[in-house]
């Protein structure tokens, strides 16, 4: 098996839309153009790091990670991975691998190539603990697998932090100095990649060789430019042709003439792609495509998306340059060519027809519509909940993993667990005013240690700081309000790969049950605070069923509201007694009735045990969230549905004047999403069939005197075969 990935990125989301049918042969497909990691931190706002995969003979490919894990189509098959290239350790280059991690077989060894970043990742809340990782360090020599070596190149930059341009924003907090020792901010690896000579061409192809190189600032040009392994590659000497560059470098770099004269060193031979913030990526089609559907039902609770546009204005390049777009690939054999079949393209005006020509669904919203004409419009803007994943475990095409945004006020925000990926959800969402609602982001409440709860963390504390940075505001932390559990890990991330522990500060969420005395100095400061920002009178957790230390939160504004959130959680008192009488409870509800075995297997709450438990605190309105990924676009409705539950969908916006409307929006719901309800509710039937005869067969048994065979066992093949598709999605979340 042969495959590699270089780079990073909304890695999941983007190797889905790797497509059947590409030629066989060595191929070169970014998976995530949009970004390179300079982006995030000195420059606008992007969803997804850079992402580069080479596809060996075969089709088998090799993946690398960034912030998003991968379920991947046929052709690109995580379990394929074997390797891992990261050109350097920060957020944006190995955040998707704990995520991705979720998907290897644990047995599977991966050689993880790059620096110290495998001791902070092993404390990381979540797979990866369990997952046999071998780390080469960049100081080691060359890999090699059946179809080509890969030489390290380590670059040393100069320490750009204190240089401070303009943007360069990057805040040095006390103590730096001897942290950023171990951290090596100032190390980046390039990887020379050469295949094997083809031996069965005439004449023989002396095998392509293509470079991979992050520069993530200025500080990194000279060491590139003078670097001795690439002069020998610009020298002309046939075999040391380079075929292409990937160039992981934001605009200002490849400005810099020192850079633009490296670039012309190779000769008129070489392509050149460019991987930063202004690759244009429509990354994930399908979640444009729902949203534009969902549009047509209700504009204002189902805005339409947007896409982030770089401010920066492109570098001009005394070499042609391609840039980079999500899927495209470069075929490095048979003949070297860019092939553009797979890249992602969003036709909003299709979309529209798509969902125009489905049986009733325009009866059902022009029938919706004049229902909602007489519901009363005095709708107040705040608070106003901003839905930006409501999937569980992974995300996924059109559910992200957790993540709900309160906006309090027009400068004030809180999020409610902040799962991958949450970063572009909200620039998906607020496109340009993305930097502004990041610095009016006062908190976040992660209500436990599972990672689609917090794994996009580092990047909003990142992007966090960029964004005051970007609007010249003054930085101020953000209170953290998590289990303690979570400072382990925040601690040695900090130590070993980036600084981050001078962005927050930290409320267990333990302090803030009701009736909690040892509540320490530190957090009551932090509470109070936090407590005058958003004009809040009282914010509390109290604990629930489901993992170790897993929290629910509740909200009251000094105004009077209040909101509740569940995190996750099985039916639970505690929850009940802390939301009484709450606007707006959100309660997870990830799997529908008749699946209450396995709700207690995996301790969570199907959809009439969400509803029931927002019914006994006498919620005026329940949202449900945290759908499990086998309704990726609807769950299943149950008959506890009634005048006051709602379904949350990615980038649903609802504010409380909303609440009547809600729940008038299922029908033409219904006739968007018929063929999937159609095919759910066939998988329940059969799943209700299945169990009767096995309860049938045990009676018969029974009633025989043969009770040989414990009945739970039977149950225990009937469900695994059932699951048999889902495998991959067993994990904890
Ligand atoms: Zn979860
Ligand atoms: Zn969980």
């Amino acid at each position: 098996m042969v495959g590699q990935m270089l780079g990073n990125g909304q890695t999941e989301n983007s190797l889905r839309g790797w497509r059947r049918g590409s030629p066989p042969g060595p191929a070169l497909t970014p998976l995530s153009p949009q970004v390179s990691v300079q982006l995030r931190r000195g420059h606008a706002a992007r969803h997804a790091g850079a992402q580069v995969s080479g596809a060996a003979q075969g089709g088998h490919p090799g993946a690398e990670s960034g912030p998003a894990h991968p379920r991947l189509p046929r052709r690109l098959k995580i379990s394929h991975l074997d390797s891992i290239f990261l050109s350097r350790v920060s957020w944006a280059n190995v955040g998707g691998l704990p995520g991705e991690s979720l998907l290897v077989p644990l047995a599977d060894p991966l050689s993880l190539l790059q620096q110290n970043y495998l001791k902070a990742i092993r404390l990381f809340p979540g797979p990866l603990k369990r997952m046999d990782l071998a780390v080469q360090l960049h100081t080691e020599p060359e890999y090699k697998d059946e179809t080509m070596t890969v030489y390290q190149i380590p670059l040393t930059g100069e320490h750009w932090c204190c240089k401070g341009t303009g943007e360069a924003s990057l805040l040095c907090f006390p103590g730096d100095e001897q942290m950023s020792a171990r951290r090596h901010p100032d190390l980046v690896t390039a990887f020379l990649c050469k295949l094997f000579p083809e031996e069965l061409c005439t004449p023989t192809d002396p095998g392509p060789v293509f470079l991979v190189l992050e520069c993530p600032h200025e500080g990194f040009v000279d060491a590139v430019c003078q670097n001795e392994t690439f002069r020998r590659y610009q020298e002309g000497v046939p075999e040391h042709q380079v075929a292409l560059v990937i160039h992981m470098t934001p605009e200002a770099v490849l400005r810099d003439s020192r850079y633009q004269q490296w670039m012309e060193r190779f000769g008129p031979g070489t392509q050149h792609l460019v991987l930063n913030e202004n690759s244009s990526a429509v990354h994930n089609p399908r979640s444009y495509k729902i949203q534009t559907q969902l549009n047509l039902i209700h504009p204002e609770i189902f805005p339409l998306l947007t896409t982030y546009q770089s401010k920066e204005a492109e570098a001009v390049c005394p070499v042609p340059i391609v840039r980079g777009e999500c899927l495209l690939k470069y075929h490095l054999r048979p003949q070297q060519e860019w092939q553009r079949d797979a890249v992602t393209v969003c036709d909003p005006d299709m979309f529209v027809s798509e969902a125009l020509e489905l049986p009733d669904f325009q009866t059902r919203v022009k029938e919706c519509k004049e229902s909602l004409s007489a519901v009363p419009g005095n709708v107040s803007p705040y608070p106003e909940i901003v839905f930006l994943g409501t999937g569980s475990a992974i995300p996924m095409k059109i559910r992200n993993v957790s993540s709900t945004l309160v906006n309090t006020s027009a400068t004030r925000s809180l999020l409610l667990d902040c799962g991958e990926g949450t970063f572009g959800q909200l620039c998906r969402h607020y496109g340009e005013q993305v930097d502004q609602v990041l610095c009016n982001l006062v908190a976040v409440f992660v209500s436990h240690m599972h990672t689609d709860h917090h794994s996009g963390l580092v990047n909003i504390l990142m992007e966090r700081r960029r964004a005051f940075a970007a609007l010249g505001q003054a930085f101020s932390p953000l209170f953290l309000v998590a289990p303690e559990q979570i400072m382990p890990w925040l601690h040695e991330y900090h130590n070993h790969c980036e600084e981050i522990l001078g962005d927050i500060q930290v409320i267990p969420s333990q302090s803030l049950v009701k009736g909690c005395e040892n509540i320490r100095p530190k957090a009551k400061e932090f509470l109070s605070s936090l407590l005058e920002s958003y004009d809040l009178a009282e914010f509390q957790t109290c604990e629930v069923q489901h993992c170790k230390n897993a929290f629910a939160c509740s909200v009251i504004h000094k105004s009077g509201w209040k909101v509740v959130y569940s995190g996750d959680t099985m039916p639970c008192m505690a929850l009940v007694q802390m939301g009484k009488n709450a606007n707006l409870l959100i309660h997870e509800a990830t799997l529908e009735d008749g699946m209450e075995k396995e709700a207690i297997e995996k301790t969570h709450s199907t959809t009439s045990q969400a509803i029931q438990t927002g019914m006994k605190m006498n919620a005026e309105f329940i949202m449900l969230n945290h759908f499990s990924q086998r309704y990726a676009k609807i769950p299943l409705f149950s008959e506890d549905f009634s005048e006051k539950v709602g379904i949350a969908f990615d980038h649903m916006r609802v504010r409380f004047g909303d609440f009547p409307a809600i729940p008038k929006l299922i029908p033409p719901l219904k006739a968007l999403f018929a063929d999937d309800i159609v095919e759910m509710e066939e998988r329940k039937e059969k799943r209700e069939l299945r169990l009767l005869k096995e309860t049938a067969l045990v009676l018969d048994k029974l009633t025989r005197g043969d009770s040989t065979e414990p009945a739970c066992q039977k149950r225990k093949q009937a469900k695994n075969n059932q699951e048999l598709p889902d495998k991959k999605l067993k994990t904890v979340n």
